[in-house]
């Protein structure tokens, strides 16, 4: 009997949630760097195992939003936690839970979701602390399960998922069986750009940046792919492209190597760099930068 649900991937960002679901999946979908904030998109990983399709979402961390881009990305948590099954609570393994992780369990509670603890990052703690962790969370909920991981390390994951498959239902599966994502092959290589933009450049600019995939052509065994980068201000654009076009070419040679390897392919990658002033105060200019807006759902 085939069986399937939804599971949301919820925490605090930098908490490890993109990670989670890359080694849920096996393969680079969400975005993962040591800067918060860093995924923007709801970005759904599938995982089918013997007879159970698992369907993830990860969302953007919850945090006070400062712009219209923040509000979106609020909104986004708040829509994956409404849909779903189940939902996994990431949490750094401190025993002092933060008003974000509060704030979530009281939306747990609230919608009556049934939801897993997973304590990451063990992997650079102590079982002291860990269990520290786990009674301090124990007291505000009664979760259903409570797996301590490290994402990183793939350790404890084989275990979560066993705990995420108690709330699975029987029923069609809603993706091919080979399928890893819903989401659009221009998204996901929008993604990976940003991520070697804000792994390649330090401090304030990746944040400011948007990629617009504006050309991706299929011919034999190439994909063509122009990028536009958007960035705030023409200083941000000078940094991003670097001295002689170097750092430019680095983010470029990193993201092709991603791109290839995801598609399996030879890739030819062309990126341009371009300003747009406060985009992310634009409604206008996040429309068109494909970011979702609750109107849209
Ligand atoms: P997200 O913002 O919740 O999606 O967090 P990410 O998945 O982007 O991870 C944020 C940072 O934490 C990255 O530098 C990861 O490599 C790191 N990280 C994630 N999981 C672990 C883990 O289990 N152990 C350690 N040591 N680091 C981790
Ligand atoms: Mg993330």
């Amino acid at each position: 009997m085939k069986k399937t649900g939804f599971i949301a991937i919820i925490g605090r960002p930098n908490v490890g949630k993109s990670t989670l679901l890359n080694a849920l999946i096996g393969e680079k979908l969400a975005i993962v760097s040591k800067k918060p904030q860093t995924t923007r998109n709801k970005i759904t990983g599938i995982l089918t195992k013997g007879e159970t399709q698992y369907v993830f979402m990860d969302t953007p961390g919850m945090h006070t939003p400062k712009t219209k881009l923040g509000d979106r990305m609020v909104e986004q948590t708040n829509s994956a936690i409404s849909g779903v099954d189940a939902c996994i609570l990431i949490v750094e393994p401190i025993a002092h839970p933060g008003d974000i992780e509060l704030g979530l369990i009281e939306k747990i509670k609230q919608s009556d979701l049934p939801c897993i603890l997973a304590v990451n990052k063990v992997d650079r703690t102590n079982p002291n602390a860990i269990g520290d962790t786990i009674k301090a969370y124990a007291d505000i909920h009664n979760f259903d399960a409570v797996v301590p991981m490290s994402a990183l390390k793939g350790k404890g994951v084989d275990i979560l998922l066993s705990e995420v498959d108690n709330f699975m239902m029987e029923g069609q599966w809603f993706f091919p069986e080979d399928a890893i994502t819903d989401q659009p092959e221009r998204v996901i290589v929008s993604e990976i750009i940003r991520e070697k933009i804000l792994r390649t450049c330090d401090e304030e600019i990746p944040h400011g940046t948007a990629v617009v995939i504006e050309e991706f052509k299929e011919s034999g065994k190439l994909i063509s792919i122009r990028a536009e980068i958007f960035c705030e201000k023409a200083s941000h654009k000078g940094i991003i492209i670097g001295k002689n076009g170097a750092l430019l070419k680095l983010i470029g040679s990193r993201a092709r190597e991603d791109i290839e390897k995801f598609f399996g392919t030879k890739v030819f990658l062309d990126l341009w760099v371009k300003v747009k002033e406060n985009w992310r105060n634009s409604d206008v200019l996040l429309n068109n930068f494909g970011f979702a807006n609750k109107d849209d759902e």
